[in-house]
């Protein structure tokens, strides 16, 4: 029998439905094939993912990033030397980007442009990759992401235009399908369009359930298997190959 591996390339670990039992999450992503657990953080409170990546090392690893609605010059600069202080314990600097659903007006989107700018700069002035969430704005994200040059991207929850996947693609960077691929169709197209050497998968948890239930890391396997049945590659070559694009990306030492 082949032992698949899965990853969960980008959650939430420290938000309430998943910090509260903690452990069990933990204890369900081991025993369904999980090897690894990307969580990130998007505020300024890190205490918790810290301890967790001490208790869980190796396997749980800690993205920080700043949500864009919350982009104001003081949060920025306060999320930017976080990052500088934990450079030695983060895998990535994300998610940060563009959010053009909850912030309207012009002014607030110049700055978010001008933080995402200086995000992608630290990434490369450190050596990280960069993790992105680009809502209602892809397009303008991604065209701040080849002015600057980045290299190591990852098109966090991607959710189209589906025109743009060979974009994104061309630049070699990575679409994280998130679990809600089981019954949204703009994610199916994604990830029919998306080749799996371009592929990671996530849960964004507690967020985007597959199912009535909360989410959690474990569920990635939904998504592995909608993926798996979308492009009719079997099961254990989509985990096989989600696993190792994200090992690459993050530097995971797995
Ligand atoms: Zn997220």
């Amino acid at each position: 029998m082949i032992l698949m591996r899965l990853i969960d390339s980008h959650c939430h670990l420290d938000y309430n439905r998943n910090r509260k039992d903690i452990d069990e999450v933990i204890s369900r992503a081991k025993s369904n094939n999980l090897v690894a657990i990307i969580t990130c953080t998007i505020d300024k409170k890190i205490d918790q993912v810290k301890l967790l990546i001490k208790k869980y090392n190796n396997y749980v690893f800690h993205s920080l990033g700043l949500h864009p609605p919350g982009y104001t010059k003081e949060s920025v600069k306060y999320i930017k030397k976080l990052i500088l202080e934990n450079s030695n314990s983060i895998v990535s600097i994300g998610e940060v980007g563009l959010d053009y659903h909850w912030v309207k007006n012009e002014k607030d989107r110049k700055y978010q442009e001008i933080a995402f700018r200086e995000f992608i700069k630290l990434s490369k002035k450190i050596n990280k990759p960069i993790v992105v969430h680009s809502r209602e704005a892809e397009k303008e994200a991604i065209d701040i992401l080849e002015d600057e040059n980045a290299s190591n991207v990852l098109m966090h929850c991607y959710s189209g235009p589906v025109e743009l996947v060979k974009r994104i693609i061309n630049n070699n960077w990575l679409i994280s399908v998130p679990t809600s691929v089981v019954n949204r169709k703009i994610h199916q197209k994604i990830a029919i369009e998306c080749p799996l050497k371009n592929m990671v998968i996530e849960t964004d948890s507690p967020f985007l359930s597959p199912d009535k239930e909360k989410n959690e890391p474990y569920k990635v396997i939904f998504a592995a298997k909608k993926i798996s049945e979308l492009k009719k590659i079997g099961l254990n070559k989509v985990a096989d190959e989600t696993t190792a694009n994200a090992i690459k990306f993050y530097s995971l030492p797995l």
